[in-house]
């Protein structure tokens, strides 16, 4: 953490708090363009985002050079659209992945950071600002603060009526987090409404089988989960599985027949190979570990079903180069195949995927 430093307020000039724009009394020091109320915001915006992106603030927030021509003029200006094109996506990946893995309160300000560059980029009423304001209603929903939900999502539905582009892509998300809201009101017709939207919109812009679907299926088996229709939440819990399955195996498969013939691809044994961004993957693991916690839940009557997730698993873990992780999950789907006896097909796939994983531990990559 940098160090906090009370704040000279330059005269003439009125100084806004990153987070909750109240008058600011502090700046941080190591840009020196962005300023707090107090500790409290500044901790909490460091903790989220502006450690990551404090030294990509300072081109944006210090007065543009001089220029000779007009033509150098627009240019500074393309330039400084480019860079904050870049925060937008990157603060909405951050609040994302923050959203996926449990902390509500972390993606907040990351999520009013690209709400803000949108602003700044589109103008207020862009339909751009729609995935930001989602972000936000995503995460008060998951701090509890429904009434602020609501606020977001009613802000991102009247930006939507009043456009005449939106995408079939954002109709999905604004679907989806309808459907999150009525869950979290108990609402459940409602909110199969919204969900089944969502699957239409996202099916639409992506195909059925696509991860992007996948997300609509899972919060749908969810509810009828809840509702303790288990024969439906099953066969959505299925269908999400295999989505994922379907997905990782095909990168799977490319890896490991280049890991087995010594392949390097063009040093992609140094990379990530999931081919998803980081908010991609901690849903990806959010959505199959649940799914595989309910299918444990069950495991007397379907240990073929349990074993499948493992497998999911261990592949999406083994193409995010986390083989301890992945070896973990092959165990237990071993011990499974052990424990009820289960046919040598079974047992054969899953030694497969740990001797590749060994291989992999054996010969680490330094
Ligand atoms: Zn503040
Ligand atoms: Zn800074």
């Amino acid at each position: 953490m940098n160090v906090i430093y009370p704040l000279a307020v330059p005269k003439g000039r009125r100084l806004c708090c990153e987070v909750c724009e109240a008058p600011a009394e502090r700046v941080c020091a190591a840009c020196t363009v962005t300023y707090y109320c107090g500790a409290v915001h500044q901790k909490a915006d460091w903790g989220s985002i502006h450690e990551k992106i404090c030294q990509l603030l300072i081109p944006l927030r210090t007065s543009m050079p001089f220029y000779n021509s007009e033509e150098e003029r627009q240019h500074g200006l393309q330039q400084q659209q480019q860079r904050q094109k870049h925060l937008i996506e990157f603060c909405y990946t951050v609040a994302q992945k923050y959203l996926f893995e449990g902390k509500h309160e972390d993606a907040v300000p990351a999520a009013l950071h690209s709400l803000r560059f949108r602003m700044n980029v589109y103008g207020l009423s862009s339909v751009e600002l729609v995935p930001a304001y989602l972000l936000l209603a995503e995460a008060s929903l998951g701090l509890g603060q429904t009434v602020q939900a609501e606020e977001y999502l009613s802000q991102a539905q009247w930006t939507v009526l009043k456009s005449t582009h939106c995408s079939n892509a954002t109709y999905s998300l604004l679907h989806r987090n309808l459907g999150l809201l009525y869950m979290a009101k108990k609402n459940y017709e409602e909110a199969r409404y919204h969900l089944a939207n969502d699957i239409y919109f996202a099916s639409c812009a992506f195909g059925t089988e696509d991860i992007r679907t996948s997300g609509g299926y899972f919060q749908l088996a969810n509810i009828f989960y809840g509702l303790n229709k288990l024969d439906l939440a099953d066969t959505l819990y299925t269908k999400v599985s295999e989505i994922w399955h379907k997905y990782l195996n095909d990168h799977y498969q490319v890896l490991s027949q280049a890991r087995v013939q010594q392949i390097d691809l063009l040093g992609k044994r140094f990379e990530n190979d999931t081919g998803l961004d980081e908010a991609q993957e901690a849903e990806a693991i959010r959505t199959l570990t649940s799914i595989l916690n309910i299918r444990e839940s069950t495991l007397g009557q379907t240990p073929l079903k349990t074993i499948f997730v493992l497998k999911i698993l261990v592949m999406l873990y083994y193409l995010m180069m986390n083989f301890s992780k992945a070896q973990e999950y092959a165990k237990r789907a071993l011990s499974i195949v052990k424990e009820k006896r289960l046919g040598s097909h079974e047992r054969k796939a899953i030694k497969k995927l740990l001797n590749l994983i060994s291989t992999e531990e054996e010969h680490p990559i330094t």
